[in-house]
């Protein structure tokens, strides 16, 4: 179907971060009837079950099945955590949802709270948004004084406080248990799962953690009802997302497509093609933890199990654009250098894996590799794969293993050419 404006049609509505903007544009109805009407936390579980609305931090994980494992026979509070510490490189598009719609993630919180009997909630918002965060401040401030937070909300018995909680600018803290740790005061460290947040969350309690953009679309999943999300998607993919493209594309941006859209539609339609009529190279889909794809695969639909198919992810929809003058050995050095410098170190494999990359990926670059130095990169990748407590080891490995294998030409130049001029015969002794 392609683009759609579902979120974005709030991008274009000027003053729609203040709430009588918003409203007068439909905002806060979903909300409204999901308190006044009272609807059940069953009831509303299972209007997200029905719109295959999935998860768009990153991982994918179906909301409404989320939600459901909370347990309801517990005693005592339970918490909902927005994500909003957007830090994979090449994604923005949560910090777009905050600055030009902040009552439409608030009106989720509403009803994602409601469906788990939440009466408190808190945005743990990335350091560096300053920006982001004041919106939010005073988007919560008019929700407040309108009675849509804090006691009797829309005139019920329901209480809801939210908080907003900006993070010191670790990397690591969009990982939802790193992230709780933080919020609990703790060291951004990640835990072993399980037991997952729904059972045992913040303060160890259960607790719904969603990021930005998946909240986001929960008003309108209400607003518009299930089978109208779910039937924009693919079987397993409901609705819509937004991707935020950048690098060598005409019109970078924020772009809301169905999910099933092929990438090139994305890239040459709504992003205006490569810059200056350029060549395509390579394109990263989902933020640099996502392994890379070639130009002629860029007929994939973009949803999540299109993508892992060609052995990618949807991720977060940060979709790096890349021309055919772009020095991919670079790439990916930044790549390593971001994960070893951003992991927590708790892990071995992790903590020595992206250091170890990272100095033969400087050695590669710098014009001092030889070609054993490929091979060892995708050894050290594979061995770090799935060995970790969080999916840092991942995002840090899969990279690699992608680059070097898709583009394997260009980084045999690159250990060629400085061989050459090293006047040494290509050396295959590690260094
Ligand atoms: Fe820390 Fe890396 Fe282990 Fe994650 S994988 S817990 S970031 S060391």
């Amino acid at each position: 179907m392609g683009q759609v404006k579902l979120i974005s049609r709030f991008f274009e509505i000027e003053g729609c971060r203040l709430r009588r903007v918003y409203e007068e544009n439909g905002g806060y109805a979903a909300a409204r009837r999901v308190i006044t009407e009272n609807w059940t936390g069953e009831k509303i579980i299972e209007t997200l079950k029905k719109s295959n609305l999935r998860g768009l931090g990153g991982a994918g994980f179906p909301t409404g099945m989320k939600w459901g494992f909370v347990p309801r026979d517990q005693e005592g509070p339970r918490y909902l955590v927005v994500n909003a510490d957007e830090s994979e490189p090449g994604t923005f598009k949560d910090r777009h949802v905050m600055l030009h719609a902040p009552h439409l993630l608030i009106e989720g919180i509403i009803i994602a709270a409601a469906s788990i009997d939440a009466e408190e909630a808190f945005i743990y918002i990335r350091g560096e948004y300053w920006e982001p965060y004041r919106v939010m401040l005073e988007a919560l401030e008019e929700a407040r004084q309108a009675g849509y937070l804090g006691e009797n909300i829309f005139g019920s018995d329901r209480r809801l406080e939210v908080m907003i909680h900006r993070g010191a600018g670790a990397y690591i803290c969009g990982e939802e248990t790193a992230l709780l740790s933080s919020l609990e005061g703790y060291k951004g460290f990640p835990k072993l799962k399980p037991p997952f947040p729904a059972v045992k969350g913040l303060f160890s309690r259960p607790t719904v953690i969603n990021n930005v953009e998946t909240l986001s679309y929960v008003p309108i999943v209400i607003d518009k009802g299930p089978e109208y999300f779910a039937g924009l998607g693919t079987e397993r993919s409901g609705g819509a997302r937004l991707f935020g493209v950048s690098g060598h594309v005409e019109r970078p941006g924020v772009y809301e497509l169905t999910l099933g859209t092929p990438m090139r539609e994305l890239i040459y339609t709504h992003a205006g093609g490569v810059r200056n009529g350029a060549k395509l190279k390579a394109v990263i889909p989902g933020g640099t933890s996502c392994p890379v794809l070639r130009a002629d695969e860029i007929d994939v639909p973009l949803d999540f199990d299109s993508l892992a198919r060609l052995g990618s992810m949807l991720g977060s929809g940060g979709t790096i654009v890349m021309d055919e003058t772009t020095d991919l050995v670079e790439v990916l050095l930044r790549i390593c250098r971001f994960y070893s410098w951003e992991s927590c170190g708790q892990c071995t494999p992790c903590r020595e894996g992206t250091g170890w990359m990272t100095r033969i990926m400087e050695r590669v670059a710098g014009g001092q590799g030889n070609s054993r130095d490929l091979d060892d990169l995708v050894d050290i990748a594979q061995k770090i794969t799935g060995n970790t407590i969080c999916p840092l080891g991942d995002a840090a490995a899969l990279p690699v293993i992608s680059f070097i294998t898709k583009f394997r030409d260009e980084f045999e130049a690159r250990v060629a050419s400085a061989a050459a001029a090293a006047g040494r015969p290509q050396a295959t002794e590690r260094v």
